[in-house]
Formats: C-alpha cells, structure tokens, sequence
C-alpha cells in the first residue's frame, strides 16, 4: 500500500517516524476514518469538518485548507487502486523533546494510509451482533477524536474477552455510546441516542441517521437512555463510518427484545443503503 507521510506518497514499509514523534510518545494526536465507496470518499466534508474540530479541541494548528486535504485523500485513494477503502488519517503534534508543555514553532506531523473496505459480515445484519455493557471509563472530552484510544482498546478487548462484538458504555447509569461506535435504542418505536456533548464522539454516521429519521417521519430524539431502560429496550443499535448500522440482539447475555433485528433498524438499514447508493 501507498501511504502519506510528511508531504510525501511512499510504500507503507518505507514510511518512518521519529521517535520523538508526540504522537508517539504521549498520543498528542487526533484522526478520522473515512470510508471511501467505489473511489469516492463519502461525507468527506463532513469529516474534514470534525477533524477542524478535534484540532481546535487540542490547540493543533491545522496543516491544510479543505481542499488541499481534499486533493491529498483523493490522490491516495487513486493511487492505491481507488474501489472501496477505509481512509485513516492523523495530525499529531509533531517531534519535540519529550515534555507536556507544547513545543513551540514545530510543525505537525501528517500521516494517512487507505486499506481496502471490510465490509461488515453479513451475519451481522441478518441476526444482529453480541454487546457488553461496561463502565465508560474515559476523559470528559471523547467529543474529541484523539488517537489516545488506551481506554476504548481496553473496553473493546472486555467485549472480544466475552465474545462479544462490541462494548456499550455506561457513565452515571446512562448509556453514553460504544468503544468505537455510537449506540440507540429504541422504545415503543421512538430512537433514542445520547446528545452531543464531551461525553460522545460526534459520529458522521450518527448526523446521517439523525438526518435520515427527520426526512422520513420516524421519531428520535438526542436524550440519553439509562441503564434500566436500555436493557428494557425494543431494539438496540450502533453505528459507525466502516460498520454502517449494525443491530445488537444480545447484550450481557440477555435477549434484545424478539432477539432479532428490529422493525425500526430495517427501515433505517434501507434508507442508509439508499443514501450511500445515491452519493457515491
Ligand atoms: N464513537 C466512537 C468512540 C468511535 O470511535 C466512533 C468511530 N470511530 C464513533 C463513535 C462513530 O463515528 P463515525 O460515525 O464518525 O465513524
């Protein structure tokens, strides 16, 4: 694979960093991932949007206009064979002797590499998957997409240690979002997700959801469920840029309503299908 590193397109093992790198050595960094569907980056606007944001969050200048990353993305993706790929990028704080204080007048470090799409297995959509539920145990800012993921690789690794697919997080009894997705859930036919503030990522796939729900007349409101009323629930979903909308019908071992993918994820299955079909 192709890579970008520091202004330059280089083969993957070709490309090195130092290891007075920030992002290395305190994960002073922040990314995104950005699905690309048939050579076409989707939402890239609005992830370009994000990453604006995560870099304000952490006072890292940003290294390019929009359409200058727009320009780099699209050359990746075309130099490793267009198609569809998962588009990783970061912007880390760049080299600097080793010290919390930011270093001053250095630039930051840009890195971007685009594997091919794994697409969700199919069995994931026609029986839904396995969740857990563990205590959220970040920072208060996870509206930033920072690289320093120790505490949602460590949830995340609770739920393959049980089998299960993904990790659900609960602060003060209320559902916030997954390891690496958002969550809703779904009582008596109205979705519920948790409302953006520094206890979520502001997910590109949550914004579309919200969007779709609104133009088609189904219910949903940015309220947070707790813990009781989650596992009360009719339907439980997440979603994310390379997972889509995915419904859980077991969590801790319990049976999510009929145990089967819900009515309500199926309409919006359909009206995210469609959408990505129409853009890309
Ligand atoms: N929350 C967390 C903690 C995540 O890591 C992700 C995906 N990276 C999401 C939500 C979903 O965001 P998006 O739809 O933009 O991929």
């Amino acid at each position: 694979a192709i890579v970008y590193l520091n202004g330059e397109f280089i083969p993957a093992d070709k490309a090195k960093v130092s290891v007075y790198d920030r992002g290395y050595l305190l994960g002073d960094g922040v990314y995104e991932v950005i699905p690309v569907y048939a050579g076409n980056a989707f939402l890239l606007d609005r992830h370009l949007q994000r990453l604006q944001n995560s870099l304000d969050g952490v006072r890292i200048e940003n290294p390019f206009s929009d359409a200058q990353w727009t320009d780099i993305i699209n050359d990746l993706i075309a130099r490793n064979n267009a198609g569809d790929q998962s588009l990783y990028l970061q912007v880390t704080r760049g080299v600097a002797p080793r010290d919390h204080i930011f270093p001053i007048g250095v630039a930051p470090s840009v890195f971007m590499m685009s594997n091919p799409l794994h697409p969700v297995a199919e069995s994931w959509k026609t029986d839904g998957i396995k969740a857990i539920t563990t205590a959220d145990i970040r920072w208060m800012r996870c509206d930033i997409k920072a690289t320093t993921l120790l505490a949602n690789s460590l949830m995340k690794q609770l739920a393959q240690d049980a089998g299960a697919q993904e990790a659900l997080l609960l602060r003060d009894n209320y559902l916030t979002e997954g390891s690496a997705s958002n969550a809703y859930v779904v009582i008596d036919g109205v979705i519920f997700t948790a409302p953006k503030d520094e206890k979520v990522l502001p997910g590109i796939t949550r914004d579309l959801i919200i969007e779709l729900a609104a133009q088609n007349d189904m219910p949903l409101h940015e309220r947070a469920v707790s813990e009781s009323a989650m596992r009360n629930a009719n339907e439980i979903w997440i979603s994310s840029s390379t997972k889509e909308v995915v419904p859980v019908t077991l969590l801790d071992g319990e049976i999510v309503g009929t145990g089967k993918p819900g009515q309500v994820w199926q309409q919006m299955n359909v009206l995210f299908q469609r959408y990505k079909q129409e853009v890309s």
